[in-house]
C-alpha cells in the first residue's frame, strides 16, 4: 500500500483519489477551500465529453476509453451525473469528411446530422454536422459531490479542506502553516493555479459563459438535445443543452481571452465579452432565451504546446499544470497515469 497526496480537489484530484482508493493506496486529498470548491474550475452545472477529436485518432481512442471510466465511476458512485445525449460538432462537408475518417480509424461510431434535424440550433452557411454518439454531458457539480461523498465514507481517505499548499518537493508537500506531509506519491491538481506551486509555465485563459432558460414551448425538445459545437459566427461557438437541473449554456473561444490573474474585475471585464456571446448566431429565436447567469472561468493551457499536459517534476511528484478546455472529460486519463506510476512503484 502506498500513501498518495493528492493537492486540489477538483475533478482531476477527485477522479485520481478515488483510483488510488479503489486499487488499496492511502489518499490523502488536501484543497485550500472547502471540499468540493465552489471556486474550483470543475465546479459548474455542466462540462462535455467530446470523444470524436476530428482530426485526432490517437485523441479519439483515448477519450473513447475516458467514456468507459465516466460509465464505471456513475455505476461505482450510484449516481446519474452522465447524460448520454451525445455531441454535434459542425464542419463543412471536406471537414465533415475528415471527421468519419477519424472515427473509422479510431473505432468510434458517428452518424451525419442535417441541420434541418436540430431547428432550435443555427449552424454557420454551408455547414452540417457529425454526431458523436459517445459524447455526453457531465452533471459536474453533481459527479463532484457523489465523489466527495464517496471518499469521506473510505476508511483509506482523508480529506483535508481548508488546507492550503504553499510547496511541493520530492516525496513531500508543505503546507501553508508549515507542516510537511509525506508521501510515496503526490498529485498537484491545483487547476489554473497549479503553475503557482509547481511548473511547466502555462498561459491563463478567461472565459465568458452565459446561462439561459429556453421557452417552455421547446422545453420538451431542449430535454433530449445534444451539445452542439463549432457553431456561432466563425465557428467558435459550442452549447451545452438544458437538463438534469443544468440550464442551457453558450460560450465562444471568441470571447476567450488571456489573461494574467485568475481575479477579474466583473463590473469591468465581464459585460461586454457577455454581450458579444449573446450577439453569436448560436440559437434560433434567441430573443426567447431568458438570461438567468454569467459567469468566467479559467483554465491553462501549455506555454509551448498550447494543450494540456501531466507533468512529471520529480521521481514522485506529477503536476497537472495545464488541463485545457477538456481537462473536465480526460480527468480519468490522469488519474490511469498517476495509478500506473504507483502500482509500478517507479516512485515509492
Ligand atoms: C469555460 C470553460 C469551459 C470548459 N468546458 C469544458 C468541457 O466542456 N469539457 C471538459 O472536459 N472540460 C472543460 N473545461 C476544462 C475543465 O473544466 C478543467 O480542465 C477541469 O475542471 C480542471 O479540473 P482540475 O481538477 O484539474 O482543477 P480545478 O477544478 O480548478 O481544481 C483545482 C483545485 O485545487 C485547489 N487548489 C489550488 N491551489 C491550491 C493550493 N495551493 N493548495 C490547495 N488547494 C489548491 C483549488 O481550490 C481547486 O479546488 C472548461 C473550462 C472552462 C474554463
Amino acid at each position: 500500500m502506498a500513501t498518495v497526496a493528492v493537492v486540489g480537489a477538483g475533478v482531476t484530484g477527485l477522479v485520481t483519489a478515488i483510483g488510488c482508493a479503489r486499487a488499496g493506496h492511502r489518499v490523502r486529498v488536501l484543497e485550500r477551500g472547502p471540499v468540493p470548491n465552489p471556486a474550483s474550475t470543475s465546479s459548474d452545472q455542466h462540462r462535455a465529453l467530446r470523444v470524436l477529436r476530428p482530426d485526432d485518432v490517437d485523441g479519439t481512442a483515448r477519450m473513447a476509453e475516458a467514456r468507459r471510466w465516466w460509465a464505471e465511476l456513475e455505476s461505482l458512485l450510484r449516481k446519474d451525473f452522465v447524460r448520454p445525449v451525445g455531441v454535434v460538432t459542425a464542419g463543412t462537408p471536406d471537414e465533415l469528411e475528415r471527421a468519419f475518417d477519424t472515427a473509422a480509424q479510431a473505432g468510434v461510431p458517428a452518424t451525419a446530422v442535417v441541420p434541418g434535424t436540430l431547428p432550435p440550433v443555427l449552424f454557420p452557411d454551408g455547414t452540417s454536422g457529425v454526431f458523436d454518439p459517445g459524447g455526453a454531458v457531465l452533471l459536474a457539480d453533481r459527479f463532484l459531490r457523489a465523489a466527495v461523498g464517496w471518499l469521506a465514507a473510505h476508511p483509506a481517505v482523508t480529506l483535508h479542506p481548508d488546507c492550503p499548499v504553499a510547496g511541493i518537493g520530492d516525496h513531500q508537500v508543505v503546507l501553508a502553516d508549515g507542516a510537511v506531509v509525506g508521501a510515496d506519491a503526490v498529485l498537484v491538481a491545483g487547476g489554473p493555479w497549479t503553475a503557482g506551486l509547481t511548473g511547466p509555465p502555462v498561459v491563463l485563459h478567461r472565459q465568458t459563459m452565459v446561462y439561459l432558460r429556453p421557452p417552455p414551448h421547446l422545453a420538451a425538445w431542449w430535454a433530449s438535445a445534444p451539445g452542439v459545437g463549432r457553431i456561432g459566427a466563425d465557428g467558435r461557438a459550442w452549447l451545452l443543452p438544458p437538463g438534469g437541473g443544468a440550464l442551457l449554456k453558450i460560450s465562444s473561444d471568441a470571447v476567450c481571452r488571456e489573461v494574467t490573474t485568475t481575479n477579474p474585475d466583473p463590473d469591468r471585464d465581464r459585460e461586454p465579452w457577455a454581450g458579444r456571446l449573446l450577439a453569436e448566431p448560436i440559437l434560433a429565436g434567441a430573443e426567447d432565451y431568458a438570461v438567468v447567469a454569467v459567469r468566467d472561468c479559467h483554465y491553462a493551457t501549455d506555454a509551448v504546446t498550447g494543450g494540456p499536459v501531466l507533468a512529471r517534476i520529480h521521481p514522485s511528484v506529477w503536476s497537472r499544470s495545464a488541463c485545457g478546455g477538456s481537462g473536465f472529460g480526460a480527468a480519468p486519463l490522469v488519474a490511469r497515469e498517476i495509478l500506473g506510476g504507483v502500482n509500478d512503484k517507479e516512485c515509492v
